[in-house]
């Protein structure tokens, strides 16, 4: 069930702030005579004018970017999740589990968005990294998913990731897909505009801004919806939105 706080939280009533189309993301480069990479870029282009075609108030009703199956510490099926998106008329969601991508390797579906949540460090703030519209049999991102049920569910084990920020980062465009802070103000960030900054200069393409804050109050809460929307805006990333759905029903978080 929604919670009417966190909708008013979430700040719904407001425009997203616009989001221009970079040229240079689309514009085609001399140097990639690969027919691949010019695939893969067509394919990053798609999933971000996707994700800029969404409005704020699209969350949580039609879309949802950011759900966990079982394929991590999840409760609902994968397929099942998607029955219900599309018995619901989602428009588009992301299952994003922990670390791995073995659901999208088993179910497709023009309703859903290949996608996965990294647990990372950036020097000393732990962060969880979404990746979108991944080619989730490229081999350069492949190295980074878990290699241990446990490593897709356990927050003990998952804290002790490895994973290195940049060529994470560098891998999941590699992979043709664009890579998103999810949940930022839990970010234990000193201070949240130039940990984001850092993240911007390592190639970080974009930012949950859409998201249940309250679910994570419990655990810390560094920032509010309107440093994030300023945030977003200053660094001109692509807005995502989801609420972080481990239940069985994914209307619930
Ligand atoms: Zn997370
Ligand atoms: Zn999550």
């Amino acid at each position: 069930m929604k919670d009417t706080e966190d909708i008013i939280e979430t700040d719904l009533e407001e425009e997203n702030p616009e989001q221009e189309a970079n040229s240079d993301d689309i514009e085609s480069d001399s140097s990639l005579s690969d027919e691949i990479v010019e695939e893969q870029v067509e394919e990053k282009a798609d999933i971000r004018e996707i994700i800029k075609s969404f409005q704020p108030l699209d969350y949580f009703d039609y879309v949802n970017l950011h759900i966990h199956s079982k394929y991590s510490d999840g409760k609902a099926d994968f397929e099942d999740i998607i029955r219900q998106a599309k018995e619901m008329g989602y428009h588009k969601i992301a299952i994003c589990d922990h670390n791995t991508v073995e659901g999208h390797k088993h179910f497709k579906d023009d309703v859903l968005i290949p996608a996965v949540e990294f647990d990372c460090w950036c020097g000393y703030v732990f962060l969880h990294l979404l990746a979108y519209g991944i080619d989730v049999d490229n081999p350069v991102l492949d190295e980074f998913y878990a290699k241990t049920k446990k490593e897709t569910e356990a927050d003990i084990v998952r804290i002790f990731a490895k994973r290195d920020i940049k060529k994470l980062i560098n891998a999941i465009h590699e992979a043709g897909g664009i890579a998103v802070l999810a949940h930022p103000a839990c970010c234990w960030a000193f201070n949240l505009d130039k940990f984001v900054g850092k993240l911007v200069s390592y190639g970080l393409d974009g930012i949950e801004v859409y998201y249940p804050y309250r679910r994570h109050r419990a655990v810390i809460r560094f920032a509010t919806l309107r440093q994030i929307k300023d945030i977003a805006a200053k660094y001109d990333l692509i807005v995502t939105g989801g609420t972080d759905c481990h239940t069985r029903n994914i209307t619930a978080y």
